[in-house]
């Protein structure tokens, strides 16, 4: 699991070739540390 940036939100690591995540990274989501990474896909909210 991992907290990305693009979406503000916790997923699952699928192994995307797109996906990365940070190993310097971490942020706190309800006391729980997660990695900070992005998945790669595109912000639908910005179409
Ligand atoms: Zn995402």
């Amino acid at each position: 699991m991992y907290f990305c940036l693009s979406c503000g939100t916790v997923h699952q690591i699928t192994g995307n070739p797109d996906e990365v995540v940070f190993k310097t990274g971490f942020h706190y989501v309800r006391s729980i540390k997660y990695a900070v990474g992005l998945c790669g896909r595109p912000a639908k909210k910005m179409a």
